[in-house]
């Protein structure tokens, strides 16, 4: 991806650390000492300046955007006291993380993923407001008769995806097609879990103004510990919904610090077809001004 190296997260970006994948977002790098076939001691995560939606990759990134996703991860892992997380906490033995990239860098746990994005929505929107259209339920959930686009749900409601192989759509799927993929006991854990983290934060933004209409986690299993862990981003304006509360009582629904302003830019100005079109640099202002103001909103910074 060309964007990679524009995005200053390129392959050379951490000496002793050797690149391993490429997602959308993040570049993924572990320790050059690795064997091949070996289980990496650790992960280097990066977290790059770009934005994706509908699945594409979009021009131009947004600056800043790769610190403020790590900051905000970090900050909400640290809430998160007893769910355990893929941070490594005594990185001796590994290679350092060159100062250029530590604020969007994370040392992580190499785990086996889980093939599952764990949704939990609080609010119904986006695909599932779509799914609500055509049948009433999310991914198997039944719902009340006469919602509308952003209402809250009774209860926070588990509405996993599959998370499809690079370059294909993820897919929502029931509950019952996890327990195929992953086991019965570890998708319960999986749902318990994500319920679970989707309420403690939910209380903690709530108490800060914000709702948290809906989020993904991803877990994986510690190879070590047979843990569940929580892995990836948590929490963030890129994996997660997040509106104004005062605003969302007042009957306005389009206040989000999140992708949305992206999303509907997109909406608005491409067929989806193709590829797609470069955004407006006011779109990218907008977008990096909310993702500012909502970690201000959660964890008080200026
Ligand atoms: P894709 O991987 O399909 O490109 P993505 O666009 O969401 O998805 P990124 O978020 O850019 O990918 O990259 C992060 C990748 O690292 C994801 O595939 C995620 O599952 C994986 N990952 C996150 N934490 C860990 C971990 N602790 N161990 C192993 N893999 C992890
Ligand atoms: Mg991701």
């Amino acid at each position: 991806q060309s964007s990679a190296a524009a995005s200053g997260a390129g392959a050379s970006a951490a000496p002793g650390w050797r690149h391993l994948y490429s997602g959308k977002v993040r570049e993924l790098f572990v320790p050059e000492t690795t064997a091949p076939d070996a289980a990496p001691a650790a992960l280097l995560v990066v977290a790059s300046d770009r934005v994706s939606a509908f699945d594409h990759v979009l021009e131009p990134g947004i600056h800043g955007k790769g610190e403020l996703l790590t900051e905000l991860s970090r900050w909400w892992f640290h809430q998160l006291q007893g769910v355990p997380n893929h941070l490594v906490g005594d990185d001796a033995g590994l290679p350092p993380v060159p100062a250029e990239i530590t604020a969007r860098s994370m040392v992580v746990k190499s785990l086996e993923m889980f093939p599952i994005e764990c949704v939990v929505r609080g609010y119904l929107s986006g695909s599932g407001w779509k799914e609500y259209q055509a049948s009433q339920s999310v991914c198997g959930v039944a719902l009340p008769p006469g919602l509308h686009d952003g209402d809250r749900l009774p209860e926070p409601i588990y509405t996993p995806a599959y998370k499809a192989p690079m370059g294909e759509h993820d897919e929502n799927i029931t509950f019952e097609r996890t327990v195929e993929l992953v086991g019965l006991e570890t998708a319960t854990a999986l749902r318990d879990l994500s319920l679970e983290v989707y309420r403690r934060a939910a209380a903690i933004a709530e108490a800060r103004g914000v709702i948290l209409a809906d989020t993904k986690f991803e877990f994986g299993r510690d190879p070590e510990t047979g843990e569940i862990t929580l892995a990836d981003e948590v929490l963030t304006s890129d994996s997660s919904r997040y509106w104004d509360a005062a605003a969302y009582d007042s009957g306005e629904r389009t206040a989000s610090f999140d992708k949305q302003i992206v999303r509907n830019w997109l909406a608005a100005n491409w067929d989806q077809t193709g590829t797609p079109p470069t955004l407006p640099q006011e779109i990218v202002e907008q977008t990096v001004l909310r993702y500012r103001e909502l970690l201000a909103r959660l964890t008080g910074a200026a």
